[in-house]
């Protein structure tokens, strides 16, 4: 592949070679000519490509670098379905008129990948406006996401993915199947929104904070924390039946969801 312009690191541009991955990617989203699909970080394309060859209805690929808009415009240009959009995906994400029902394809940006998930969980409107979506991360990434409690690498992420998303974990990805080859390997995921999710908040920021807080020291008990958030009401500690001495890596998910639907009740 000869690239067209220099990579550029700070974009985290890694593009996918492997078109038998690429394949194995694009299978995941089960495109048909009734849905609606969007591509964070087209690159060149490569991805673009395959999807654009399951001929679904619309395709919104997202691509911050202009030269690489530019060039995927003309790549694609016979392709009427298909929109590039020359935008930092983290600006857009909160607009409303993409569609509903979308399937999200990312080769994501290594150097934002947790940013763009987060804010992918935390939009205003629940359900979203998308149905799944099929993320690649770094290996490392992926095991925090997929964390459970009592391991190390338990993490506000995994904390915060589960709480509206269900996550399923597809297969690692070698680092030979990317130019420029990436020191790690990586790892694909997909998420599906949870629909019913017994510990809604007003804002989900209130559990970002709380998990902040509470992570914030993760070898020490979490009383000083919890007293910091709770200005030492004593009535919480009660009624969500929490022992202080624990740490945070020791609690469930729905401890933190239950701290978090609390904390939106006293201070919101
Ligand atoms: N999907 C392509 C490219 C992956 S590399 C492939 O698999 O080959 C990640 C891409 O995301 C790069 O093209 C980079 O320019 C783009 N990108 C980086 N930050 C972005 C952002 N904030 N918003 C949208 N695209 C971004």
């Amino acid at each position: 592949m000869k690239p067209l312009q220099k990579v550029k690191k700070s974009l985290g541009q890694n593009f996918l070679i492997d078109k038998n991955i690429i394949n194995k990617i694009i299978e995941i989203g089960n495109i048909n000519k009734n849905k609606s699909v969007m591509e964070i970080g087209a690159g060149y394309g490569n991805l673009t490509k395959a999807i654009v060859c399951m001929e679904p209805k619309k395709i919104l690929a997202i691509e911050k670098d202009k030269k690489l808009a530019f060039f995927l415009r003309k790549k694609f240009k016979n392709y009427k379905n298909l929109k590039i959009i020359n935008r930092d995906i983290l600006d857009i994400i909160e607009e409303k008129n993409f569609g509903q029902n979308m399937v999200v394809f990312g080769n994501l940006p290594y150097n934002i990948s947790t940013k763009i998930l987060a804010s992918l969980i935390m939009l205003k409107n629940w359900p979203p406006w998308y149905d799944v979506l099929i993320l690649m991360f770094q290996k490392e990434v992926a095991d925090r996401i997929l964390a459970k409690m009592q391991t190390k690498e338990f993490s506000r992420l995994s904390v915060l993915s589960n709480w509206r998303l269900e996550i399923k974990k597809h297969f690692n990805v070698s680092k030979n199947c990317f130019f420029p080859r990436p020191k790690i390997n990586s790892t694909l995921l997909s998420f599906k929104p949870k629909r019913n999710n017994p510990f809604d908040l007003k804002n989900p920021k209130n559990l970002e904070k709380v998990t902040r807080v509470l992570f914030s020291n993760r070898r020490k008990m979490i009383n000083k924390n919890f007293n910091k958030l709770f200005e030492k009401k004593k009535s919480i500690m009660k009624n969500l039946n929490i022992d202080l001495n624990k740490r945070p890596e020791e609690l469930s998910n729905e401890m933190f969801y239950k701290i978090a639907v609390q904390y939106e009740k006293l201070f919101d």
